[in-house]
């Protein structure tokens, strides 16, 4: 192995050819993962965040070998392993840890940098992983798994032009270039839409519209929302100190900007976006669908980006207002009850009546867990999730049981 890795991982054929063989893995082999359903969703990027860390994998194990040195846990190839490792396992703060500890021995290693970042993103510490991306490019400015992320982590903390700049860069130097492109025209339409819109303010929100007829329709979210800000938070004990970025679209530009299914209702990926301009929903399925997005923007900030799909959309249902129709309804007409261990992905793809057995089985599990523990639990249970506990051990210790137990029941 050569004992460089500054360049591993990073050939323009080789990206491409891993990202074409595991999209197609993806779609044979996971025919369900990601959004939607009668509520909403919490991935809406063109490259979702498993496919990311599949590529990711391939390069960190393409390249970690080449760090290696032999034998001692202190080694900088045991640690870069180590670190490989717990991604694999996703067990994020292992990872981070790990690579950490690595980049203390070779710190002009990008790949460590990247591996660093991968961890730290998935953890929701969007400092700290964008600090390491821009290391990563700054040691090897071809480093395209870098600058991937990197934009990804731009577009999802609400920095689009910060991600149009990356993935303009990127595309400088890339010689095949089709599916950044894609997705750089898709940002550039939101940017326009973006640059073009207006803005309500209120504490903790900040609610965009385009058409001026929709901004009592905007002042009527905002405040909708800062009531779910308020009882969601008693109800957890969290309140989100970052602004929160609402866009209210139409059906058509919000089908153009999130490629979600046309019965989706709302989407969360670092922005609640809602297609509801031009519209004046029912007061109850506003209070109902802004109050479910709030929620993920509350797991998010609390446990980053690893809560299984079942966890996350359950919690967002069984915390709508009580005077909306959720869950219940749902799983009433609802006969199937899909395995709560085959919901960890994100529930796009799924059929319309899928979505349904989904989102009912969830809020079925959530209601369970919060009558048998209580709702701190599940609180704890985020933080740990957020603090780098893999999950397995965080329910054990906050919920007193196994998951595999309480999924098979
Ligand atoms: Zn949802």
């Amino acid at each position: 192995m050569a004992p460089t890795t500054a360049r591993a991982g990073t050939r323009e054929g080789d990206f491409w050819a891993r990202r074409d063989r595991l999209r197609t893995w993806i779609r044979e082999k996971t025919p369900g993962s990601c959004n939607l359903g009668p509520g909403c969703c919490s991935c809406t990027t063109r490259i979702t965040l498993r496919l990311l860390l599949l590529i990711t994998l391939t390069v960190l194990t393409g390249a970690a070998p080449a760090a290696a040195g032999v034998g001692k846990d202190d080694d900088v190839g045991a640690l870069a392993r180590k670190g490989t490792a717990a991604i694999e396992q996703r067990r994020f703060g292992e990872a981070l840890d790990a690579f950490t500890k690595a980049l203390a021995l070779q710190p002009e290693n990008p790949t460590f940098c990247f591996g660093a970042g991968v961890a730290a993103f998935m953890l929701g510490q969007d400092e700290t992983a964008q600090t390491r991306f821009e290391r990563a490019l700054a040691l090897n400015p071809d480093y395209l798994d870098a600058a991937v992320w990197l934009g990804d982590l731009h577009y999802r903390a609400g920095r689009l032009s910060e991600a149009i700049a990356i993935y303009k860069m990127t595309l400088r130097r890339s010689a095949r270039r089709s599916d950044l492109e894609a997705q750089l025209a898709t940002w550039s339409k939101e940017q326009e839409l973006h640059d073009r819109s207006r803005e309500v303010r209120t504490e903790h929100f900040s609610t965009f519209f385009e058409s001026l007829s929709d901004e009592p329709l905007a002042r009527e979210a905002a405040d909708r929302l800062e009531t779910a800000y308020s009882r969601v938070g008693r109800t957890l004990g969290v309140y989100p100190s970052e602004r929160i970025t609402v866009v209210l679209y139409t059906r058509e530009q919000f089908s153009t900007i999130t490629r979600l299914a046309s019965w989706s209702a709302a989407a969360y990926d670092g922005r609640i976006r809602v297609p509801i301009a031009g519209t004046w929903p029912e007061r109850d399925e506003l209070d109902r669908i802004l109050s479910h997005e709030f929620v993920h923007a509350l797991v998010a900030t609390v446990a980053g980006r690893t809560v299984p799909a079942w966890l996350n959309e359950g919690l967002a249902t069984a915390l709508e207002p009580a005077s909306s129709e959720n869950g219940e309804t749902t799983a009433a007409r609802t006969r199937a009850s899909p395995n709560l261990s085959k919901m960890d992905q994100p529930f796009v793809d799924l059929s319309r009546e899928d979505a349904e057995a989904a989102y009912a089985s969830a809020t079925r599990a959530v209601r369970r867990l919060i009558e048998q523990r209580g709702i701190d639990a599940i609180v704890a249970l985020l933080k740990d999730l957020g603090g780098g506990t893999p999950f397995n051990s965080a329910f054990e210790r906050r919920l007193e049981m196994r998951h595999e137990d309480f999924a098979a029941r």
